[in-house]
């Protein structure tokens, strides 16, 4: 068995597996496919003390950084369950793989991430990272002086509008329902600044571009059925995060209501060794930077767990 199976080869996963293979303990690193959120991504901005650095090439800096300890890197297999350590598994977490195999390690930290809700109209897999955006403290820089569409009337919607609004010309949110469900202060907010419209009930139903940055979208008005068009060089899609794990559902890791993995400050979910970190639990923001900090953090606290039993 291993001393600590990381499930999960995001930046998260990676901070996790070097952490715990520094402390020379036996680490294992499962990935379905290494880099995760990371891969899907352009330009990283953020990552501080990089000024500037693309998804696949952060990517393969954190495999080879792992690369440097003993951290057996299993990839390309998806864990579809856990069973957590009781007298019937000798006290071992289990991971069951989709391959039929299963996994054994005295602790686990799970980092298996999240994706974004896709609007799923036509042109948006098209203009993805050419103007379709999912990410506004990444990619909001980007279209400084520009006018941009705001998706999603929820809190992530609005906070993006009001973040925006300080960067860009002018920002549209569109709202499906006839009401929005952000936080009345968020609302008011929004509503206070002058570079910022609201249209509720409007279903967004295309991306449309040039070929190769977008020019705009349409949607209908919901009220009228009238179909409008808007023109904009972005559009941030705010329609939720979706964690990636519904292999723990029916298991006894606490998930919070929006699916995510309920953690402390050390990263203990609600099962004794087993740890999370990432973009797949209840951490409040979404990021590179962060997820790293929480893997090393889950790293740490899953040795200290080792130490003590
Ligand atoms: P992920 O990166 O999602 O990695 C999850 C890992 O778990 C993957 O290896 C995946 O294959 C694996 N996995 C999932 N389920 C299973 C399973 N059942 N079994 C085995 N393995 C599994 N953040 C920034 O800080 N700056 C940016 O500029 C930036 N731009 C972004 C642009 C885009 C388009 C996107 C989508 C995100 C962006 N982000 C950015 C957010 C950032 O990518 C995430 O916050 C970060 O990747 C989260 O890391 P993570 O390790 O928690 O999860």
């Amino acid at each position: 068995p291993y001393d600590v199976l990381v499930v999960g080869g995001g930046p998260a996963g990676a901070a996790a597996a070097i952490y715990a293979a520094r402390k020379g303990i036996r680490t294992g690193l499962l990935a379905e496919r290494f880099g995760g959120q990371v891969m899907d991504t352009l330009g990283i901005e953020n990552f501080i003390s990089v000024p500037y650095t693309e998804g696949p090439k952060l990517a393969a800096s954190l495999e080879q950084h792992i690369k440097e300890y003993d951290v057996d890197i299993i990839s390309a297999q998806r864990a579809t369950g856990i069973q957590s350590a009781s007298a019937d598994t000798n006290g071992l977490v289990n991971i069951p793989l989709a391959s039929g195999a299963t996994l054994k390690s005295r602790s686990v930290i799970l980092a298996t991430g999240a994706r974004w809700r896709e609007l799923n109209v036509p042109g948006e897999v098209e203009y993805r990272n050419k103007g379709v955006a999912y990410c506004p403290h990444c990619d909001g820089p980007l279209f400084k002086g520009k006018r941009v569409a705001v998706v999603g009337g929820g809190n992530s919607g609005i906070e993006a509008a009001i973040d925006l609004a300080g960067l860009v010309e002018h920002v549209t949110v569109l709202e499906f329902a006839d009401t929005l469900r952000a936080d009345e202060v968020l609302q008011r907010k929004a509503e206070s600044l002058p570079n910022v419209e609201i249209i509720r009930s409007a279903q967004t139903t295309e991306v449309v571009g040039d070929g190769q940055k977008v020019s705009g979208m349409n949607y209908i008005d919901r009220v009228s059925g009238e179909p409008k068009h808007l023109a904009v060089a972005g559009i941030f899609v705010q329609i939720g995060l979706v964690p990636n794990t519904e292999f723990l559902q029916g298991s006894n890791i606490e998930l919070s209501r929006f699916g995510e993995v309920i953690i402390d400050a050390k990263g203990a979910t609600s099962q004794p060794g087993v740890f999370a970190a990432g973009d797949a639990t209840t951490v409040p923001h979404k990021q590179i930077i962060i997820a790293m900090g929480a893997g090393a953090t889950a790293a740490l606290s899953a040795f200290d767990h080792l130490i003590r039993s």
